[in-house]
């Protein structure tokens, strides 16, 4: 990757960012991408605070007991921040909170609210967590709000996910959450969620996640290289080669979805612009 370049407009979107005290999952995540993504002006926004309820082998966000209630203003600075960016697609991400009734759903609801309202002609995204135990009622809240993409990550293979994600999160669940999500609807939302590989699955397990996906009405994939944020996190299992890439798309395609997006550095937001207009236009499967 290359390093953060003046001429582009990372130091601007940085300083945006950071004047309005917002995280980004970006930042939180040491995502390798950020010189390019904030460089073309777009980044993902994390509500809801920055420390995680959950712990994940693979994630480098911070985990922890949340201090802080959601921030009221929070969907405000943001909306403004992305109005500022001049975004035409708003990916928002947030950290699990177990600590809330509702989850963190209310707060989604109302930062799509504030996005639609300042930014009307911006498509929105949610990457949400699984809002365990709270799952229909936090369906309804989020997607009243018709954000345009509906984005839940299943993150990795059935036999791995206990093991990388812990015992709170479920593979299953997950496949629930994202066909649920288009039966809640009433209108056309796009579903979409991501893989990461290199976590010691087979590609074997890659196509039968895939399926999975596809089987309960999944629009957009992503599949990307886990790349070990710390040394206290899970070792790299394998280093997936961009052929094999190459032909976890062309599975996908021969599955019907709407969009794939397969690449080494390929993460749940790359680009993610790009995916929505490849799958809203049928573009059909697109690799990097
Ligand atoms: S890929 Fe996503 S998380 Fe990474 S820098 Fe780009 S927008 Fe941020």
């Amino acid at each position: 990757m290359r390093a953060p370049s003046a001429s582009s407009r990372y130091f601007e979107v940085r300083a945006l960012i950071h004047g309005q005290h917002l995280h980004t999952i970006c930042e939180e995540a040491r995502c390798p991408n950020i010189a390019e993504c904030w460089g073309r002006g777009t980044a993902t926004f994390q509500i809801l605070g920055d420390t995680c309820t959950r712990a994940c082998r693979y994630c480098y966000v911070r985990s922890g007991r949340p201090e802080h209630p959601p921030d009221p203003l929070e969907p405000l600075r943001l909306a403004q921040t992305a109005a500022q960016m001049g975004l035409t697609h708003v990916v928002v991400t947030s950290v699990d909170r177990d600590d809330l009734t509702d989850k963190g759903a209310g707060h989604y609801a109302a930062t799509i609210r504030a996005l639609k309202r300042k930014l009307p002609s911006a498509s929105v995204e949610v990457l949400t967590p699984d809002f365990l135990g709270y799952e229909e009622e936090a369906l309804r809240i989020v997607l009243a709000e018709r954000p345009e993409v509906f984005n839940h990550n299943i993150e990795t293979v059935r036999r791995l996910h206990r093991r990388m994600r812990g015992a709170k999160a479920s593979y299953d669940k997950a496949l629930w959450l994202l066909e649920r999500a288009k039966e809640v609807a009433d209108y056309p939302v796009l579903s979409k969620s991501g893989i990461i590989v290199g976590l010691g699955e087979t590609n074997g397990e890659v196509v039968e996640t895939m399926h999975d996906l596809r089987e309960h009405g999944v629009d957009v994939v992503t599949i990307g290289q886990y790349l070990q944020p710390s040394s206290k996190h899970v070792n790299i299992h394998r280093w997936v080669h961009p052929d094999e890439f190459r032909w976890f798309r062309e599975q996908g395609e021969a599955m019907g979805f709407g969009s794939v997006f397969s690449g080494p550095l390929v993460r749940s937001s790359y680009r993610a612009d790009e995916q929505r207009h490849a799958a809203a236009t049928k573009r059909g499967a697109v690799a990097y």
